[in-house]
């Protein structure tokens, strides 16, 4: 089998959005004079969908969220001449080739994020191509189903927030995540309202339901370790990127002071950034997300690297490109989740470009054995709220 053709399009969403509130999610830009309107530098409206076609006329399916302009050009210019004329099933080969020819600029962030959604297709072509799913080619089922769990509940008004962690208490969710509102910049003020919506919410979930907290790398080293005490009685499972995800020592300066897992990996790239968090003891969690972190390929290698350092594999988002690696290993314990809403951060629009994703029954989700590749096909349900630049 030979790749004949790489094709990235872009779809950026020009439905209804929900429009952004004051204090949603506390995030890195929150220590600048003109912080802009909350979220806004993490908004984003549009994905990249690459599909690669091959001679034997199967089409593998890969996507990339991040700057989806720039992971375009990239796949278009520099990485679709790479793996054309080859045959998918020399994955590793491939990855070395793209991963190689851009080391230069390409090693983190938007580069990476790139070749992730080639590894991505594939990894669904090599499934299509053997009938299997792609989670039986990487280890296979480890577990009956996968547990999610519930990861929205953005700051608003503390009664809402309650209202929404009900919902997912009802809907058989064992554990939740939430976010907090205020940083090192809203002083003493902020950091009651930050206690208080974590009590809000504890007290609606009560203690047999996990809760995780999400900083977004809104907070600094500084604030974090004068906050974490306060928040020890809530007992949360972990509390996610209080810092900025470069500040490596930061991670594991906290993560040695608190009983509280310090977690973090959604905004680090291959094995070798995660060997540095794991090397450090600077993650309680790991959090790739196989869409950034360099595909199935690299994030397969960081579950192994997981395994032996006894750190469990939690990945960012949940969606089929992870639940995958989820499934098949035990190093992972669990998947997040994002409720399926109006479209807001940009998260949801997932579900608005592919079909086939998994809703949690009773705070599980399983993968279907028969189904080969990812499992994903394009929806032509909300094609018209698209724009489509080829
Ligand atoms: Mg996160």
């Amino acid at each position: 089998m030979k790749i004949t053709k790489v094709r990235a399009r872009i779809f950026e969403w020009k439905g209804h959005t929900v429009p952004p509130q004051a204090n949603f999610c506390s995030n890195a830009m929150d220590q600048l004079w003109d912080r802009g309107d909350s979220m806004g530098t993490f908004r984003f409206h549009g994905w990249t969908i690459v599909e690669i076609e091959t001679d034997e006329g199967m089409v593998g399916i890969g996507n990339v969220a991040l700057a989806p302009r720039i992971a375009k050009a990239i796949i278009d210019q520099y990485l679709a001449p790479l793996v054309i004329g080859h045959d998918p099933f020399d994955h590793e080969y491939l990855w070395q080739r793209m991963y190689r020819s851009t080391h230069a600029w390409g090693r983190k962030g938007i580069g990476m994020a790139a070749i992730s959604a080639i590894d991505i297709a594939l990894w669904d072509l090599m499934g299509k191509a053997v009938g299997r799913p792609v989670f039986k080619l990487l280890g296979g089922r480890t577990k009956e189903k996968i547990p999610c769990y519930a990861s929205k509940l953005y700051r608003t008004d503390l009664n809402e927030m309650q209202r929404e962690a009900q919902t997912y208490v009802d809907q058989g969710f064992s554990a939740v995540k939430m976010r907090f509102g205020y940083g090192p910049k809203d002083g003493p003020q902020g950091v009651r309202e930050n206690i208080k919506s974590v009590e809000a919410v504890r007290e609606v979930i009560g203690d047999d339901v996990d809760l995780m907290l999400e900083c977004y790398m809104g907070w600094n080293l500084e604030y974090t370790k004068r906050i974490l005490p306060k928040l020890e009685r809530f007992d949360p499972r972990w509390l996610e990127e209080p810092v900025l995800a470069d500040d490596i020592d930061g991670y594991a300066e906290l993560n040695k002071m608190t009983n509280i897992g310090i977690s973090g990996g959604e905004h680090e790239f291959t094995s070798y950034g995660f060997k540095q968090l794991l090397d450090k003891r600077a993650v309680s969690v790991i959090q790739y997300d196989t869409n950034r972190v360099g595909g199935i390929t690299a994030a397969h290698k960081i579950n192994a690297l997981a395994e032996v350092y006894g750190v469990p594999v939690i990945p960012h988002a949940g969606q089929m490109h992870n639940y995958h690696l989820t499934m098949s290993t035990l190093a992972s314990p669990m998947s997040e989740y994002f409720p399926v809403h109006d479209v807001e951060v940009g998260n949801e629009l997932f579900y608005y470009i592919f079909e086939g994703d998994p809703t949690p029954v009773n705070g599980f989700i399983d993968l279907d054995e028969n189904l080969p590749g990812l499992g994903l096909t394009l929806s032509d349900k909300y094609l018209d709220q698209f724009d489509i630049i080829e």
